[in-house]
């Protein structure tokens, strides 16, 4: 099927959407990535608000829209060689109606508050969709980790986690990891916490290592978490993982794991991607080889090529011109445009499940959706990672450490459960069960919106 972008019928707003979507333009200029996250929720939500005067009258919309707390901060630190730099570290608490905080930490050069912004808005529609208490936030810092030493790693780490520590806390605000922010990264700033608040407050952050109050799967659980999405998904057209071929952007924590739950399941994974370029492996991407390139060596993925026969490594176009039956974008937010849903669709792509944060533009979801493309969203596509957080603030909680083979079963009932949720709204209140964009809003929005009208004007 040929689709155009001028084909796209963009969902109607109602005149409430419309004023709140221009407030928040207005009041937030320049941040273009949150505008979109923003539209993205609100397009959906006219049938909700029809059926719900009242969210409308206790201006759910526009308090939704407007974070709790934001916190912007100096982060001065000293390289190796004794000169001083000075970064910017963020943190937004967007809303605690369900519970506290949550959301992880991105360190990346291209951070700024419009990110941050972006990506605590979205938390708070996922982590509702979890179903498990956990509030919204995100953070993180324009510093590069990337070809710095250890020692200035830590230094830097532990400089952010001496401004942020005193707005953290296991029932206040939990960071995670994010884009360049791993158990390194985080057992830095654990340990700083730590030793600033002279407690062992295990729940303060989540992602921690297994020897030190981390939870077995949370490494695991985004990538498994979106490739189960992309398996209910397909179930609903009755078809399955088991000989499709794949595409997965990226090369990060979300990208290596999906890659790995898909090869379990069946489907052979064929080419992957860093900002640098992509590799096509049509005998399917070699999960140790990647984990040994990308983890261990933290090289970039042209060594995975140059140790693999197999592997082409390619710096011409995209990821996505690569022919597949299935998509899963695991790197950055609008690393997937129309132009790239136009390749994938002549294709012929059965569905896509986004890993990542909002990787698909917006006009690329509008491109999928017309061309009957199955579309799972990242804020359910991957809340496998919160809802593991959630598991291990629950073991932290209880003093205890399930097994792993326990904490996996558990993340794949949630993403069940997170599937038939999500289905669910969208059969009713847009009225097509595949509109996973409206059903994922408008899931995670309703349970977040009852809780503040319970919680009165806050
Ligand atoms: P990582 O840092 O582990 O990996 C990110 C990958 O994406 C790397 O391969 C990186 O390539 C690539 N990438 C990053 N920025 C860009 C860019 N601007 N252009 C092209 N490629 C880029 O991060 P994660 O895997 O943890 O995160 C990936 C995505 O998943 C993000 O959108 C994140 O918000 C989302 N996510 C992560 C969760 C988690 O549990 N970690 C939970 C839910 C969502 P390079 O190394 O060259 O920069």
């Amino acid at each position: 099927m040929t689709v155009l972008a001028t084909d796209i019928r963009p969902r109607p707003l109602s005149d409430h959407v419309t004023t709140v979507l221009r407030s928040v333009r207005h009041r937030s200029p320049g941040e273009e990535v949150f505008h979109q996250a923003v539209e993205e929720v609100l397009s959906t939500l006219g049938p909700v608000l029809e059926r719900h005067p009242e969210y409308v009258e206790a201006r759910i919309l526009e308090r939704l829209c407007e974070p709790e707390r934001q916190l912007m901060f100096r982060v001065p630190w000293v390289d190796d060689t004794g000169q001083i730099h000075v970064n910017r570290g963020y943190r937004v608490e967007f809303n605690s109606a369900l519970g506290p905080f949550k959301g992880g930490l991105r360190f990346h050069p291209t951070v700024d508050l419009g990110t941050i912004r972006f990506l605590g808005f979205e938390q708070i529609f996922k982590n509702a969709l979890t179903g498990q208490g956990i509030g919204a936030g995100k953070g993180g810092s324009d510093f590069d980790p990337p070809g710095r030493s250890e020692a200035e790693i830590m230094r830097f780490c532990q400089s952010f986690v001496t401004e942020l520590y005193r707005h953290l806390g296991e029932h206040t605000d939990i960071p995670a990891g994010d884009i360049r922010v791993g158990v390194r990264e985080l057992g830095y700033m654990f340990g700083q916490y730590k030793r600033i608040v002279n407690r062992f407050e295990a729940g303060v952050l989540t992602g921690k290592g297994i020897g030190w109050a981390g939870s077995h799967a949370r490494t695991e659980a985004t990538g498994y978490g979106a490739v189960f999405f992309l398996r209910e998904m397909l179930a609903t057209r009755g078809k399955n993982l088991d000989g499709l071929r794949a595409v997965v952007s990226g090369s990060g924590n979300v990208a290596i794991y999906a890659i790995e739950k898909a090869h379990e399941l069946g489907t052979t994974v064929i080419a992957c991607s860093d900002s640098g370029g992509y590799v096509v492996d049509e005998n399917g991407i070699d999960v140790a080889l990647l984990k040994d390139v990308k983890e261990v060596r933290r090289a970039r993925l042209f060594e995975y090529a140059a140790a693999r026969p197999s592997a082409t490594y390619v710096t011409e176009g995209s990821v996505f011109d690569v022919a597949c039956d299935v998509v899963l974008p695991c790197a950055t937010q609008n690393e997937l445009g129309h132009e790239h849903a136009a390749t994938l669709i002549r294709h012929g792509v059965l569905a896509v499940s986004e890993g990542a944060n909002m990787p698909c533009t917006a006009r690329a979801v509008a491109l999928f959706r017309e061309a009957g493309v199955l579309f799972g969203p990242g804020k359910a596509a991957n809340a496998g990672g919160v809802a593991t957080s959630a598991l291990e603030m629950q073991q932290n909680a209880a003093r205890t450490s399930w097994s792993r083979a326990e904490t996996a079963s558990r993340l794949e009932e949630i993403m069940r459960e997170i599937h038939a949720h999500t289905r669910r709204n969208a059969a009713t209140y847009a009225e097509d069960p595949d509109d996973y964009v409206a059903g994922a809003a408008i899931g995670g929005f309703v349970r977040v919106a009852d809780a503040m009208l319970a919680q009165g004007v806050v």
